[in-house]
Formats: structure tokens, sequence, C-alpha cells
């Protein structure tokens, strides 16, 4: 039994409510509301939750305002307590997290600085874009890695829009879009705004006319997009995207970002309005200084395959910011939704064992696949089983896993019947007004 019960219930403190942190709060605390021995706390630095593969079509505006939850009232349906902040300190001899200070817009302090303590911590805090330190990219680029950035990303493309085309006559130069990157994230915003540039168009914002150029060009220095994906699924992209007028500039590297365009390497620019960097992602940085954790040299938190750091004992990481060896492949678990949704879930059940004394189960990633999707044009995938191998799919199958993956989060989060709530609330939303957020 853990010492700490001697002393009332065992603190498990979370931070980070994304697609693995949240998953795990409300799992450990439905089972919290049944076993005293536990206390769960969240701590997310904002007050709302938005599924993090869902960022692309905030930052387009086509994800209905229903997809968004709220921490506090998740944590009273869920068992768990809520503490909204942004964790920049741990003390581990104290067991101890602190806090910044809490702001409103204006900058006024709205919470102070404070501190948790803990007996078994989960860093959950997912990870941020790496720049790679390519000259411009921090001041000109846009980014997607959390829903603030990708609101102020959707505003700045409507407002582009219209700036450029009440300006501009009708037939003179149109708007352009580089994206870099060309995963998963790229490929997935790139058809996204293709979609919703046709769809401003329709709604008559401004003088656009349906059917007029928007230029949007997906750079990716690997010779050919979704390098992650089989060779056949990239070309069947490249053609789809291609079909769109999308440009591909592949197997060239980014060399500066500037307030007008995108330089490449062989001196060419590509010019665009509007710039988005989407081409890898490193751990935060204040996690390469968190009172001695080891981290790799993307700054994600080292794990041994219990999902415990490998210096501490009592603080695990899971998600984007953990660094688990991937068992019988060279390299780490991918940084993906599915990875932190697994990681939650094994948490789930070996925090409550551990607590009772229980040894802890070792994480084993199973790759169900990845899958792409091109907006209302397509989806596109492999699937992983263990008798078939890999299989691609495409199309309505393709579609019906891909968002399979968000109801898995969502069921885990709010479970069955508040799922098919949700999911009737957000057809029947779709059918009464616009489906693009016009301001
Ligand atoms: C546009 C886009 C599309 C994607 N599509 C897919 C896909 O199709 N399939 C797939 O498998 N993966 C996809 N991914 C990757 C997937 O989103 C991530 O792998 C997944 O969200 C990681 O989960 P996480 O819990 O580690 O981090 P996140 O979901 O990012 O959550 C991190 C949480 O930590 C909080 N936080 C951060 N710092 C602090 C701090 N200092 N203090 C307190 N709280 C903090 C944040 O507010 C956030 O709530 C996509 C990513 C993007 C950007």
């Amino acid at each position: 039994m853990d010492d700490s019960l001697l002393g009332g219930a065992h603190k498990i403190v979370i931070v980070g409510g994304g697609a693995a942190g949240l998953e795990l709060a409300s799992a450990l605390g439905k089972k919290a509301r049944k076993d005293a021995s536990i206390e769960v706390t969240l701590v997310d630095a904002s007050p709302t939750h938005i599924w993090k593969p869902l960022l692309h079509e905030v930052a387009a505006g086509t994800l209905d305002t229903t997809e968004e939850l709220e921490y506090l009232s998740q944590a009273r349906w869920r068992y768990f307590n809520f503490r909204l902040g942004t964790m920049e300190r741990l003390d581990r001899e104290k067991k101890e997290i602190v806090l910044s200070p809490t702001l409103n817009d204006e900058g006024e302090e709205l919470i102070p600085r404070r501190s948790f303590s803990y007996d078994t911590l989960v860093i959950a805090v997912g990870s941020v874009s790496n720049s790679f330190a390519i000259q411009g990219v921090e001041k000109h680029c846009q980014f997607l890695d959390n829903a603030r950035q990708a609101f102020r990303f959707q505003k700045h493309l409507v407002q582009t829009f219209m700036r450029i085309y009440s300006r501009r006559p009708s037939r003179g130069k149109g708007m352009s879009i580089a994206i870099i990157g060309a995963g998963a994230t790229g490929v997935e915003l790139a058809a996204e705004l293709h979609n919703v540039m046709q769809q401003l168009a329709i709604y008559g914002l401004d003088e656009h006319q349906t059917g007029e150029a928007v230029k949007i060009s997906l750079i990716e220095a690997a010779d050919r997009l979704l390098p992650a994906l089989p060779d056949r699924l990239s070309g069947a992209t490249a053609r789809q995207l291609g079909e769109l007028g999308i440009e591909l500039i592949l197997g060239r590297r980014v060399v500066e970002v500037t307030e007008t365009g995108v330089m490449i390497e062989g001196g060419e620019k590509v010019t665009a309005d509007i710039k988005v960097w989407a081409a890898g992602i490193k751990g935060p940085d204040w996690l390469c200084n968190l009172d001695g954790l080891e981290i790799n040299s993307a700054q994600q938190l080292m794990v041994a395959e219990t999902l415990q750091t490998t210096r501490d004992e009592n603080i695990f990481a899971i998600g984007d910011c953990a660094a688990c060896a991937w068992v019988g492949h060279e390299g780490n678990v991918p940084p993906r939704a599915q990875a932190a949704h697994q990681q939650a879930t094994l948490l789930s059940k070996s925090l409550v064992d551990r607590v009772k004394g229980e040894a802890l189960m070792p994480y084993r990633y199973k790759d169900y696949g990845s899958l792409v999707s091109l907006g209302k044009y397509s989806t596109v995938g492999n699937l992983m089983g263990n008798l078939m191998g890999s299989v691609s799919v495409g199309g309505f199958i393709a579609r019906v896993f891909y968002l399979s993956l968000y109801k898995m989060h969502q069921i885990k989060v709010h479970g069955y019947f508040k799922t098919a709530m949700l999911t009737l609330a957000t057809r029947l939303r779709k059918t009464a007004t616009s489906h693009i957020k016009l301001h």
C-alpha cells in the first residue's frame, strides 16, 4: 500500500488536458468516484479543449463550435478537479509543480502564481512546432500548435482575404498561401483551405469570384508528400491535390521565410500572403530544464516502457511530449493521437494498480495505420492488422476509420450516450448554419 494513503487519498496530478491527458483524467476521475484512495487533478493552460487533430478545421473555419469542451464542466461530470494555469516549474524533492500567474487579455493578473503537490505526476503537455532555427519562421509564419493559434489563423485568413479582394480588381492577382511541411497536418490543411476559399467566394465575401485562383503551395523537403505513408498513397494524394490546383514543391528545403514569401534552396522564392509552418514537432522549451528530468534531442521527456520518466519513478509522461521506444521498431513511438489514446488507456489502469502496490504494465504501441483527410474531397490512408498487414484504403471506408479515431476520443471523454447526442447536435447545426466561419 502506498505511504500517501496514511495521510489521505493518493494525489494524481495530470498536467495537460489534450488527447492523452483529458482521456486519462476522465477515466481516472470516474474510478475516483468509487475509490476514495485516489484524488485526480487536471491542470491545463487553457479553460477549454479542442482535440488537436481538428485544429486544421478550426484554422479553416469549418469546425462546429459544439466540438469545444469546457474543462470545468467535464471535471464536474467526471469527478476530477480542474485547475487553470500554465506549468512553469517542478520541484521533485517537495513533489510540487508551480503554475505561472494567469493573466487576462489586458495583462492583468487574475490568478497569482501557485503550486500544487502530487504523489504521482503525469506530464501530458503535447508538442510545439519545430522551426529548426530557420530564419524568419517564428516571425512570419502561422502555427497550429494550439486552439488559440488556430483561431488567430482563421481570423487572419478571412481578414487577409477581405483586404486583398476588396482592393485588387477581380481579375487581378489573387491571394496566395504557402504551407511548409507536407506531412498529415500540411496536407489536411491544404485540402481544407482549398474548400474554404471556394466557400468564401460562394458566400460572396467581397469581390472574389468562384473559380478565381487562390494559389496554395505545399512545400516539402522530402521527395514525396506524406513521407510516413506508403508510396502508392502519397502518389494518389499528390494526384488529388494536383487536380485541385494545389502546387506541390517537393524535395526542396526552405532556407528562410520573409514577410512576402518563402525562400527555398537554390534561390527560388515562393510569394505568399500567408505562410504556415507545419514541418515537424518538438517538446516545449521549458521541458529542457525540468528539475533534471532526462530529455532527447527533440526535447521530449525520456520514458521507460512503463511510461515513467527515466529519472523519477513518480513522474510519468505520455503523448507527444514523451519519448518512448517503439519495441520491435527503430526509433520512438510516433507523435500521434492514437499513441496518446493508447497510453492514456494503459495509465488509467496501471496508476490505480500502482497505488494498490501492484506492478506496472509495460506499454506496447499498436500501429493501426494512418489516415489523412482531404476534407470534403477524399480520405486516404493505410490500415494495419495482425493478419492482413498493411492495407491501403480510400474513399468512404477510409473516412469511416478516420472519424472513428475522434469518436474513440469522444467516447473515452463523454461516454457513449453523450457522444451520440453530440454527433446528432453537430449534424443538426450543420443543416441550419453556414458550413464555415465567416468572420
Ligand atoms: C492539424 C493536426 C492534425 C493532426 N491529425 C492527426 C491525425 O489525423 N491522426 C493522429 O493520430 N494524430 C494527428 N495529429 C497529432 C495529434 O494531434 C497529437 O499527436 C496529439 O494531440 C498528442 O496528444 P497530447 O495529449 O500529447 O497533446 P495535445 O493534444 O496537444 O494536448 C496538450 C495539452 O497540454 C496543455 N499544455 C501545454 N503546455 C502546458 C503547460 N505548460 N501547462 C499546462 N498545460 C499545458 C495544452 O493546453 C493541451 O491541452 C494532428 C496534429 C495536428 C496539429
